[in-house]
């Protein structure tokens, strides 16, 4: 990127979230449509058809309200809802069933975590039900050439939740961490999958680059400083993964910094993601705000959630990620990375307090200090064998007690930490068989100084050449030297008795 310093960047983002129901939005069709038949999950309402009246799912509505609760905003007491008016093959009825001027959630926040470890927040302006709309397939005749467009209403009317940033967000690496924040968020506490391939979570960013000193940030707003006149901005849209985020928002900068550069103006319009080209691509200009004639929608009456309603909602709510991440931080020291890679998923920071307990029980040392241990062994040994593997840690039925036993094993000096690292790898997938090699080191007693000396001297005598470079000042021969009896011991013995007792002998 060039010439950059001269230039911030300025993102929002806007993301839609399909909703964990089992039916959708404002019908009794089933909400699973994933790789089903075109158009088998279809009912008049969801179709659009006249005359049909939309029947509220309240699922979805809690479900909304959990996301609001666990992004700390502030959730309505009533809902409304309205007719956003447009015209496309994919919406039948002519407008979408959304929200305007009365969001179920409002003024939230989340914190991300930046690289250096600190955080930032990014407030979040509002997050509003709505109902999805079906999908386009276009075409083109093979015999006549000539192009049609097919319409799978399977995804009409799946419940989503819309959730708008302020625009405060100053990077692409940090639009991809606020998009991954809100992913793990939905997936911590059930309210959706998440899955940008299935488009079960779609991220459309708005960006403008401005010249240092010609903007400023006013509740929620960017407003020229007297004078400046700022550059407009620029929206992406069709963007399938996380990655795809940071990826199109560096590309669309770069584009708009040549531009400025080159003395060209930037327009107001959107663009979309080609993923293979790695190019965004104009789609459409766009002079003013849509207008959107929104208006009450007369077929649904205004609900009104009771506080004890609410309070049951937020029962759903445990631990959010920022404050479990916080808590790993005080309670077990763990380092930034460790952290963010514990807590990512809910279940595999769930595992690893099963752990943590099972290890606190064996190894009778600081709770700080096992925490640390256990994500050592965690995210080093067992991530990697499982990254190997292609396998989920969900699946493997660990018994972390075991495990804490090897530890035990090694913390005693019983086996060295490659030796007990390999007979987990090697069993991790049997617990009975991990059983037996862990209750046959418990009875083993690592080896004493005389069991040592007795193999050190044999290895000596075997590995005359070894013991001859040594001698004449090839100090790195040693390692060669403990390797060999550290295997003749089979790991029961502890290396740094080992090494003192190959130093002695080697006078
Ligand atoms: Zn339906
Ligand atoms: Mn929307």
């Amino acid at each position: 990127m060039k010439k950059i310093d001269k230039y911030e960047v300025i993102i929002g983002l806007e993301i839609h979230v399909q909703l964990n129901t089992q039916s959708k939005m404002f019908c009794s069709c089933d909400a699973k449509y994933f790789e089903k038949d075109p158009n088998s999950h279809v009912c008049p309402v969801c179709l659009g058809l006249p005359g049909t009246l939309p029947i509220p799912n309240r699922r979805a509505l809690e479900l909304t309200m959990l996301l609001g609760a666990a992004t700390h905003c502030q959730i309505a007491n009533r809902i409304k809802f309205d007719r956003k008016h447009y015209f496309y093959p994919d919406l039948p009825k002519g407008y979408q069933i959304s929200q305007y001027d009365q969001p179920v959630c409002k003024n939230g926040y989340v914190n991300i975590m930046l690289d250096d470890g600190s955080y930032k927040k990014i407030e979040l302006e509002r997050i509003h039900q709505e109902e999805d709309v079906a999908k386009s397939f276009h075409e083109v005749d093979s015999n006549t050439g000539e192009e049609y467009t097919l319409i799978d209403f399977n995804k009409s009317g799946i419940p989503l939740a819309e959730i708008v940033t302020k625009p405060m967000i100053s990077s692409p690496q940090e639009a991809r961490k606020f998009a991954e924040r809100i992913r793990q968020t939905v997936r911590y506490f059930g309210i959706s999958d998440g899955d940008m391939e299935k488009g079960q979570m779609r991220c459309e960013p708005n960006v403008s680059v401005q010249k240092q000193g010609s903007w400023e940030y006013v509740d929620g707003r960017i407003l020229p400083v007297e004078g400046a006149k700022l550059n407009a901005k620029v929206e992406i849209k069709n963007i399938g993964s996380i990655s795809a985020v940071e990826k199109s928002l560096e590309y669309e900068i770069d584009r708009i910094i040549q531009r400025l550069e080159a003395g060209k103006n930037i327009t107001q319009h959107t663009r979309g993601w080609d993923a293979v080209s790695g190019e965004t691509k104009f789609q459409r200009s766009k002079e003013s705000a849509p207008d959107y004639g929104y208006f009450a929608e007369p077929d649904i009456p205004l609900i009104v959630i009771e506080q004890s309603e609410l309070e049951k909602i937020k029962k759903e709510l445990t631990e959010i990620p920022e404050d479990k991440e916080a808590r790993y931080k005080k309670e077990f020291g763990l380092s930034d990375y460790d952290i963010s890679v514990i807590t990512a998923d809910r279940s595999v920071s769930e595992i690893y307090e099963r752990f943590v307990a099972a290890a606190q029980e064996e190894l009778k040392i600081k709770e700080e200090e096992v925490a640390k241990v256990c994500a050592n062994w965690l995210t080093g040994i067992i991530f990697s064998y499982l990254n190997d593997k292609q396998k989920d840690l969900e699946k493997l039925n660990i018994d972390w007690k075991l495990i804490s036993k090897l530890i035990k094993a090694t913390q005693e000096k019983k086996i060295t930490n490659a030796r007990a690292r390999k007979i987990l790898v090697e069993n991790i997938e049997d617990m009975n068989s991990l059983e037996k090699k862990v209750n046959a080191l418990d009875k083993a007693e690592a080896a004493d100084d005389d069991k040592i000396k007795s193999v050190v001297q044999k290895v000596l005598q075997e590995n005359p050449k070894a013991v001859e470079d040594y001698r004449s000042g090839k100090d790195a021969v040693i390692g060669f030297l403990i390797g060999q009896s550290m295997r003749e011991l089979k790991g029961m013995a502890d290396p740094a008795a080992v090494t003192k007792i190959i130093k002695e002998l080697l006078k």
